[in-house]
C-alpha cells in the first residue's frame, strides 16, 4: 500500500507543523518529495524475497534483484481484520483502526469499539473525550485487558458493554447506521444503531519476508536495540513493524531517522574496515 497505514487516514492532526491537519496521502507525498530533493532513489516493487544471512544482503523483487550492505525494515504493520461484509466497504466511511486518526469524527457520536484487550480498551477511553457513548463488543464475557484498564473504562460512565457478542455484518449507506450483533450464547441476531465502529482485535506485524532470520518478541515485533538495530549487524527496523506501543506517523518517522543515522553510521564503519 503506497504510503502505508498512514493513507488509510482521511486526515492526520498530530503531525507537528501542519496545525490544519493533513491527509495521510499528501503527508506521504511531501516525505517522497523531500527525500528525492535529497538524492533518495525510489523504486516501486513488490520485494519477494530477503536474504540477510549473505553478505551484501540481496533483495529479489517482481522486476529486479539488490544487493545492499545495509537494510532497514519499515514494513509496517495491519490491524487484523474481522472479516465480516461492510468492513471493507466502510472503512475510512465509519469503519477505523485508529482512535487517534479518527476519534475527532465521532464528536457527540453513539460509537462502538470491538475487541477486549488493552488496544480496544485504551482507544475506547480515548474515544470517550468525542463521543457521546462508547460500546465496547466482546466476543467474551471477560476482558482479556489489564485490571488497571478495565476499572478505568468500567468506571466510565460514557463507556458500556456488550458481552458475548459478535458483530456479523456492518450496515450503511454513504456511512455506517447499524451494526447486525449475534451473541454467542443465545444465537439471537440483532440490528443495533452505530454511528462508527473501531476495530482493535489485535495488529499484525508485516514480518512474513523476514521470519527466521530477524528476532521478534513475543507478539511477532522486530526486536530492535536503543540504536534501531536487529540481531544481524546491518540491519534496522522502524515505524510500526517494531513498536507494539504508539503507532502514530510521528513516532515512525523519528524512528525512521534514528535508524537512517544508525545505518549511515553502520556503512561509514564498514568503510574504514
Ligand atoms: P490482544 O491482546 O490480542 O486482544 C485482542 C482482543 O480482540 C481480544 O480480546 C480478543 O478476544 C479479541 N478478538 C480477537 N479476534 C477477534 C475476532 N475475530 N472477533 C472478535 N474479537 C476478537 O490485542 P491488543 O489489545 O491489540 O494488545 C496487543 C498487545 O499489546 C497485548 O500484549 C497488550 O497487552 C499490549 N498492549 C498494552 C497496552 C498497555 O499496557 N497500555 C496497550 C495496548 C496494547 P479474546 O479475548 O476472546 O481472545
Amino acid at each position: 500500500m503506497l504510503y502505508g497505514q498512514a493513507s488509510q487516514t482521511d486526515i492526520i492532526e498530530n503531525y507537528p507543523g501542519f496545525p490544519e491537519g493533513i491527509q495521510g496521502v499528501e503527508l506521504g507525498k511531501f516525505f517522497e518529495q523531500q527525500a528525492l530533493n535529497f538524492g533518495a532513489k525510489v523504486e516501486y516493487d513488490q520485494v519477494l524475497s530477503l536474504n540477510l544471512q549473505s553478505r551484501p544482503f540481496q533483495i529479489q523483487t517482481y522486476s529486479s534483484s539488490y544487493t545492499a550492505d545495509s537494510v532497514i525494515l519499515a514494513m509496517g504493520a495491519e490491524p487484523k481484520k474481522l472479516l465480516v461484509p461492510g468492513e471493507a466497504e466502510f472503512t475510512g466511511r465509519g469503519v477505523s483502526y485508529c482512535g487517534t486518526c479518527d476519534g475527532f469524527f465521532t464528536r457527540n457520536k453513539e460509537i462502538h469499539v470491538i475487541g477486549g484487550g488493552d488496544t480496544a480498551l485504551e482507544e475506547a477511553l480515548f474515544l470517550t473525550r468525542f463521543a457521546r457513548s462508547v460500546t465496547v463488543i466482546h466476543r467474551r464475557d471477560a476482558l482479556r485487558a489489564g485490571a488497571i484498564l478495565e476499572n478505568r473504562a468500567r468506571s466510565n460512565p460514557k463507556i458500556h458493554f456488550l458481552w458475548n457478542t459478535i458483530v456479523d455484518e456492518i450496515r450503511g449507506d454513504e456511512k455506517v447506521h447499524s451494526l447486525l450483533v449475534r451473541d454467542v450464547i443465545t444465537g439471537q441476531k440483532r440490528e443495533i444503531p452505530s454511528e462508527a465502529v473501531f476495530i482493535f482485535i489485535g495488529n499484525k506485524p508485516n514480518t512474513d519476508l523476514i521470519d527466521g532470520q530477524v528476532n521478534l518478541d513475543e507478539h511477532g515485533y522486530v526486536k530492535i536495540d536503543d540504536k534501531m538495530t536487529t540481531n544481524i549487524p546491518g540491519v534496522f527496523a522502524a515505524g510500526e513493524i517494531a513498536d507494539p506501543h504508539y503507532r502514530q506517523v510521528i513516532t515512525s518517522a523519528g524512528m525512521g531517522a534514528a535508524a537512517a543515522i544508525s545505518a549511515t553510521r553502520y556503512l561509514e564503519n564498514l568503510e574504514c574496515q
